[in-house]
């Protein structure tokens, strides 16, 4: 099942081109790295493909539909993960996945389902009544990604997911990618090369806007 088809995605801020011919397909139990340096484009490709911004240039499908001509529906098969996303310390992981699941459209009644599963996905059973501002940035990282599933998205977008973490949070939020990845198409995007090895199935160098580089892992752990 494909999840993303994009073709020739580019993106101007003035004369500056950020991200320039970026395609490339995406399937289900896919988890996908963007790797490159600060700079490159991973956000303005990922900010792309969540429709948070407009392509100066190119097209974007998510799950068949074409996020230009019909970006509800197709926003509606995305779940994501900002690098800065926004918190609310003095809310409980309830309230707050509740607030994300209102946010995304899901009826009163489906909430507390809703609510329920993404906690138990991310291991976060046993936080519900806890206050965010409370948590340790690892969880706080867990509610993230809970908030990004809330919906049973097809694909889930996470902008560099490990960053600010220590290494043993580190360990968790990669485990729970992995995890993702059996039922989602994952993208993420990472500077860091340890990331990827820990995570993904296929990797897309990007440099300077473009994608210079695509392989898959198990290609280049047995050295072609
Ligand atoms: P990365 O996520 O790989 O660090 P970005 O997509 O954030 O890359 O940035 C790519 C390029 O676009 C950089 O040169 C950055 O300075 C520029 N850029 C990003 N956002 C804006 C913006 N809102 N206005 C102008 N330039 C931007
Ligand atoms: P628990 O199951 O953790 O003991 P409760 O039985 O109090 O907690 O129910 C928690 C459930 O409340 C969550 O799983 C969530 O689905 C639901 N819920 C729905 N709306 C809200 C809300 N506005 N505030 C808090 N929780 C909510």
């Amino acid at each position: 099942e494909t999840l993303v088809e994009c073709h020739d995605l580019g993106r101007d801020y003035g004369q500056h081109t950020a991200v320039d011919k970026v395609s490339f397909s995406l399937s289900r139990g896919e988890v996908l790295a963007f790797l490159g340096p600060n700079g490159a484009g991973k956000s303005s490709t990922m900010n792309m493909l969540t429709g948070c911004l407009a392509p100066s240039r190119g097209s974007v499908r998510i799950a068949g539909i074409d996020l230009l001509e019909s970006p509800k529906s197709a926003k509606a098969h995305v779940g994501y993960l900002p690098e800065h996303p926004p918190l609310y310390p003095e809310l409980t992981v309830n309230e707050y996945l509740a607030f994300t699941a209102r946010l995304r459209g899901l009826r009163r009644e489906k909430v507390r389902q809703a609510v329920a599963r993404a906690r138990a996905r991310c291991g976060l059973e046993a936080q519900g009544k806890r206050l965010i501002g409370h948590l340790s940035r690892g969880y706080q990282q867990r509610v993230g990604i809970a908030q990004a599933i809330i919906h049973e998205p097809a694909l889930v977008i996470l902008d560099e997911p490990t960053v600010g973490l220590d290494p043993i949070q580190v360990r968790e939020i990669r485990a729970l990618i992995r995890e993702l990845g059996q039922d989602h198409g994952v993208i993420l995007s990472t500077h860091i090369l340890p990331e990827v090895t820990a995570t993904c199935s296929r990797v897309q160098i990007m440099f300077r806007g473009r994608l210079v580089y695509e392989d898959h892992m198990a290609a280049i752990n047995r050295g072609h």
